[in-house]
């Protein structure tokens, strides 16, 4: 049987869009001298707004003010008051949580569904678990009374804007410190609508300020000598970089990079369940996801039973307008990003995998791509090694669970990985063995701010989120 779906549009006007948006510094919004930018909607490859950009004299005005802050107020304040400014903040994301879904998607490109069902509840729960933690941090293991580190210097990548600005800003301020961040090119908008929450929260100018800008402002700011403590996400290479220039600074660091995933199911698994969460895994939020099941490895006896059907449940995933509510899979946020995920599917076709594409209507204007499932993949292929970053799954396949754990660890990666059987025992010896700072069991992509991310070996190192989160943010 086939559905017809009508569209269900959310309205556009919810994100009270404006034409211009100026950065936030010192607890004002204000012009920065950087060369404003133009963000696009990706679906529709529309002007959304402009933006103002920051420069090095910036960049160097916000870690001032941010150091002076840290000093004299927010770094002196009992954890009791600080948690009040912080309960505040996720409350208020909660009320503008329909504003902030839309202009998510818009800016984004991902679907409604995904900003209003996990990014937006999802990046509230960070302030509210982290507020919560603001005057319990002398018990939280770190001996009897653990210090702000100072100011937190944060860059952030395009995939989880609002999220990710969430991510790095609660634990911050819950622990004392003050930020400068610097939001991705392309994804500005939603970090600057959380500065205007921040100040309407009335959290002392200073504390946090919010800087668009490329990559070369994002360098400046982890660079600058008053910054104590660098967060960064994003990719390998530019993880590696920051690394280096930091080397030898006392600057504290934590690296949340890339991954390349490998989602285990075993033979003995629920298969349709299985499928849901091989689905879930890759072709969530275009598979623009870090931690996202990239490679699958399926055990051979079931790897025709699973592909069938894996085949049969994509080509019902809906791709189209982010704002429509049954838009399964929305746009890719870039026309850069659209380009390396073709360079690296024709990869694939030219090494010899066996490509399968959704046949799914896909729209003729802005910038998306039909998910995508190549069979007969094997270890040495770019797809099975490089994270492409896109809606495209590399399926491989194992007879043993020696050789699942073996080629699943044959990675340079290790932030993530599933794995998919009945047997509980069989769960436990492949979350030991499994070099992956997460391993999700019969489900994939769960988030929560109480339980620990980060990666191995080139994924980075360091944890956010839980109790192991704090340390980062702690002089310990
Ligand atoms: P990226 O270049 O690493 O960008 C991440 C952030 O760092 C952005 O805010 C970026 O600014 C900034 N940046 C760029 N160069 C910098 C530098 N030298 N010093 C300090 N900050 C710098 O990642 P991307 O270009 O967005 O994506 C490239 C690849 O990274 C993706 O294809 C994917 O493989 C991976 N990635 C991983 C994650 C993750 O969650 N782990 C997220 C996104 C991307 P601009 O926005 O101006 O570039
Ligand atoms: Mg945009």
């Amino acid at each position: 049987m086939t559905w017809e779906y009508a569209p269900a549009p959310e309205s556009r006007d919810i994100a009270n869009l404006k034409a211009n948006y100026r950065m936030f510094l010192d607890g004002e919004f204000v012009e920065g001298a950087g060369e404003p930018l133009k963000t696009v909607n990706p679906a529709t490859e529309e002007v959304l707004a402009e933006v103002s950009t920051a420069s090095p004299a910036d960049v160097d005005r916000a870690v001032k003010a941010a150091k002076r802050a840290q000093d004299r107020v927010w770094g002196r304040m009992p954890g009791a008051e600080r948690a009040k400014y912080i309960f505040r903040v996720a409350r208020m994301i909660a009320e503008r949580a329909r504003e902030l879904a839309v202009l998510e998607s818009l800016d984004n490109g991902k679907p409604i569904k995904e900003s209003r069902d996990t990014d937006v509840p999802t990046a509230a729960a960070h302030f509210f678990y982290h507020a919560g933690w603001a005057d319990k941090l002398d018990h939280a293991g770190f001996g009897p009374d653990p210090r702000p580190v100072g100011v937190a210097g944060q860059v952030i990548p395009w995939n989880f804007p609002l999220l990710m600005a969430a991510w790095k800003i609660a634990p911050a301020l819950a622990c004392g410190n003050t930020v400068v961040l610097k939001p991705a090119e392309t994804t500005p908008l939603t970090a600057l609508v959380l500065a205007e929450i921040i100040q309407q929260a009335e959290l002392p100018p200073g504390v946090v300020n919010i800087l668009p800008g490329a990559g070369d402002i994002g360098a400046e700011l982890v660079n600058h000598p008053g910054v104590n403590k660098v967060a960064f996400t994003g990719s390998t290479e530019v993880g590696k970089i920051i690394q280096r220039s930091l080397a030898g600074t006392g600057k504290k660091l934590t690296l949340e990079l890339g991954g390349k995933a490998a989602n285990i199911v075993f033979d003995d698994a629920p298969i349709d369940q299985a499928v849901e969460g091989i689905v879930n895994g890759i072709f969530f939020n275009q598979g623009h996801v870090c931690c996202a099941g990239s490679r699958l490895l399926v055990q051979e006896s079931v790897a025709e039973e699973v592909l069938d059907k894996l085949r049969k449940r994509v080509a019902t995933l809906r791709i189209g307008d982010p704002l429509d509510k049954n838009t399964d899979v929305g746009a890719i946020n870039s026309r850069e990003q659209l380009a390396k995920i073709q360079e690296l599917v024709a990869s694939g076709e030219d090494e010899g995998a066996v490509r399968w594409t959704s046949p799914c209507p896909v729209p003729d204007k802005g910038f998306f791509f039909a998910p995508t499932v190549f069979a007969n993949v094997s270890q040495a292929m770019r797809i099975a090694r490089e994270e492409i970053f896109g809606p495209v799954l590399s399926v491989l396949t194992f007879r043993t669970p020696d050789e699942a754990v073996a080629k699943a660890n044959n990675t340079p990666y290790g932030l993530s990985a599933g794995v998919w059987t009945e047997k509980g025992s069989r769960i436990l010896l492949m979350a030991d063995r499994l070099r992956a700072g997460v391993v999700w069991a019969n489900t994939f992509n769960r988030f929560d701010p109480t339980a620990p991310f980060g990666g191995y070996q080139e994924s980075g190192f360091g944890r956010e989120g839980g109790r192991a989160g704090l340390e980062a943010y702690l002089d310990v």
